[in-house]
C-alpha cells in the first residue's frame, strides 16, 4: 500500500509527464530536429519543478527504443515518420513513464507514401493504443501478469500485427525505474499477480515484422552500476560526478557535456562502460526493419481497477 504523500508524488509526476507529452507532440512534424524535441521535453519537465526520470527517448520507424540525441545530433524528423516519444518525470523520487507514437505530419505526405502504406502505418499506431487500453482494463489487484500480456497480444493480433515480445513493461519503485516485475507483451504464462499499491508502466509495441528487437551500435543512455578505481584521473572524476548526480536513474552523455570537455568525456564514458561501472543502453531496432509503434502509461494498481497517472 502507498502512503498518501507517496501517492501524491506519483500522481504529480504523472501529471507533469502527460502535460509535457501533450505539448511536445505538437512539435513532431517534418523538419523538427530530434535534439530540439528532446531538449524541449527535458527542459519543460525541469521547469515544472520535477526531475527527469530518464533521458527523453525519440525513436523513429524501425528504431524501437533507447535513442536519445547525442550532443550535436543533426537528425531531423521527416514527413510520415513513425515517431515514438517516451518520457518521464520524477517527484520526490517517485516516477512516471509514458510514451506515444505520432505519424509526422508534412505537406508532402501523399506524395511520399501510397495509400496502402499510410493505412498500414496508421494501423500500427492504432494497434499499440488499443493494446494499452485492453491491458489497462484487465488491471486490478490479483490479475496475473500473463493475462495482461494476453490482452496486449490479442488486441495487436486483431490488427493483424505482432507485439514486440522481447520488450516489456515494468514495475516502478522509489528511485527505481525497473523494479523487478516485468509486464509481458504476450501471454508468457506467468501467474505472478499484481498487488494493490504497486505501480507499473505498461508499454505495448506493435509491428508488421516478426516482433523481436535487437541492439544496434552506439549508446547515448547510461546507468550507474558501481564504484571502481580507474587508472586515469579523468575517468574517476567522471564516475564520481555520475555517482553524485545520477546514481539511481538513467542519464544521457549529452547532459554531462555541461561539466566535461566532449572528447575527454566520450573517452571516459567508453572506459567506464567497458569496465561496467556504468551500463550502456544500446538503441534497439526491429529485427526485420519493420516499423514499430509504442504507447505507454504508468498506473497504480487498486483493489477493483487502477489509476492511470499519465493520462
Ligand atoms: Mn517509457
Ligand atoms: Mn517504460
Amino acid at each position: 500500500m502507498l502512503e498518501v504523500d507517496e501517492l501524491d508524488s506519483y500522481i504529480k509526476a504523472g501529471k507533469i509527464a502527460s502535460d509535457v507529452r501533450n505539448r511536445a507532440v505538437k512539435l513532431i512534424k517534418n523538419g523538427t530536429a530530434i535534439i530540439d524535441l528532446v531538449e524541449f521535453v527535458e527542459g519543460e519537465i525541469l521547469k515544472s519543478g520535477a526531475g527527469i526520470s530518464f533521458p527523453c527517448n525519440v525513436s523513429i520507424n524501425e528504431i524501437t527504443a533507447h535513442y536519445t540525441s547525442p550532443l550535436g545530433d543533426e537528425n531531423k524528423i521527416v514527413t510520415g515518420d513513425l515517431v515514438k516519444l517516451d518520457l518521464g518525470a520524477e517527484v520526490n523520487g517517485y516516477i512516471s513513464d509514458t510514451a506515444i507514437t505520432v505519424m509526422a505530419p508534412g505537406d508532402n505526405l501523399e506524395e511520399l507514401y501510397d495509400e496502402e502504406t499510410l493505412e498500414l502505418n496508421q494501423n500500427i499506431i492504432d494497434a499499440s493504443a488499443d493494446a494499452l487500453e485492453a491491458a489497462i482494463s484487465t488491471v486490478r489487484a490479483g490479475v496475473e501478469i500473463g493475462q495482461i500480456g494476453k490482452a496486449v497480444e490479442d488486441a495487436i493480433h486483431a490488427h493483424k500485427l505482432n507485439p514486440i515480445t522481447n520488450l516489456t513493461g515494468h514495475s516502478l519503485q522509489h528511485w527505481n525505474l525497473h523494479a523487478g516485475i516485468s509486464i509481458p507483451n504476450y501471454d508468457n504464462g506467468s501467474n505472478v499477480k499484481l498487488e494493490e499499491g504497486q505501480v507499473v508502466a505498461i508499454e505495448p509495441f506493435a509491428t508488421k515484422g516478426i516482433g523481436i528487437v535487437e541492439d544496434i551500435p552506439g549508446s547515448y543512455i547510461f546507468s550507474f552500476m558501481k564504484n571502481k578505481p580507474f587508472r586515469m584521473k579523468h575517468d574517476e572524476k567522471v564516475l564520481k560526478y555520475i555517482k553524485e548526480n545520477h546514481q539511481y536513474l538513467p542519464f544521457s552523455s549529452r547532459w554531462l557535456t555541461k561539466n566535461f570537455n566532449e572528447n575527454r568525456l566520450n573517452a571516459s564514458i567508453r572506459n567506464l562502460s567497458r569496465a561496467m561501472a556504468i551500463y550502456p543502453y544500446h538503441p534497439l531496432k526491429e529485427k526485420t526493419n519493420s516499423w514499430v509503434s509504442q504507447k505507454e502509461h504508468t498506473i497504480i494498481v487498486e483493489e477493483d481497477g487502477c489509476t492511470v497517472t499519465t493520462l
